[in-house]
């Protein structure tokens, strides 16, 4: 997709900053996207954004749960925080979140065999009945599934996706006996996390099906 910059004179959350591209995600569906080194990738959505990304100069080195977890020095990340690579260098830091939920940064992805062992074993370690949704509703595919075909282009296989930042994804996590509940918390309308990159990056979203109740993401990269 080619980019053309512009400025944008009527959306008030973009006054004065160069607009690189901006894309509406489908529901159940992914994307990949060049962010250059100083760009910022803004997700604007109502509900769970799988975010993972690679540096596009070496597309073996790519985010790393564990160690942004313990290069931040904990499990919520947010505004100053950075998203590190295994090689533990920074790809990306949040400049601006505003979500007054936290992110998840436990869990990896919802996917076409996590969907059918729920539904056949009935499996629901995370009380996901919270969301009120029948098993025979579920979705037939998952955010893997996104995220794999959205990688595809770039020779990314499907088990070398890393497990994700889950933008909006509020999850209740006990801090004794570690026990983590999930929450249908969401994100108002027009709420977004802004992440700027620190390399060449490749960053790829699902917009997560969310067991049928997940949403549109807007995704816009802009100079700030
Ligand atoms: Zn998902």
């Amino acid at each position: 997709m080619e980019r053309i910059a512009y400025m944008n004179q009527r959306d008030p959350g973009f006054s004065n900053m160069i607009v690189l591209q901006k894309e509406i995600v489908e529901h159940n569906t992914g994307r990949s996207f060049i962010v250059r080194q100083g760009e910022v990738f803004r997700v604007t959505g109502e509900s769970t954004c799988d975010f993972v990304v690679f540096n596009l100069e070496n597309l073996r080195e790519r985010f790393d749960q564990a160690r942004t977890k313990v290069d931040n020095g904990k499990i919520f990340l947010t505004k100053g925080d950075s998203l590190y690579s295994k090689y533990n260098n920074i790809m990306m830091t949040i400049i601006e979140d505003q979500f007054d939920g936290t992110h998840d940064l436990q869990k990896g992805m919802c996917s076409e065999k996590v969907y059918q062992d729920i539904f056949q074993k009935n499996f629901d370690n995370f009380n996901m009945s919270v969301l009120g949704v029948p098993a025979e509703k579920f979705p037939k595919h998952g955010c893997w599934e996104n995220l794999s075909s959205a990688l595809k282009s770039w020779g990314i296989l499907p088990e070398d996706i890393p497990s994700p930042w889950n933008i909006f994804q509020h999850m209740k996590i006990d801090v004794i006996t570690g026990k983590m509940e999930f929450t249908n918390k969401v994100p108002p309308p027009g709420t977004h996390v802004d992440l700027k990159a620190k390399m060449n990056c490749v960053a790829a979203v699902s917009a997560c099906p969310w067991f049928g109740k997940g949403k549109a993401l807007e995704i816009s990269i802009y100079l700030p």
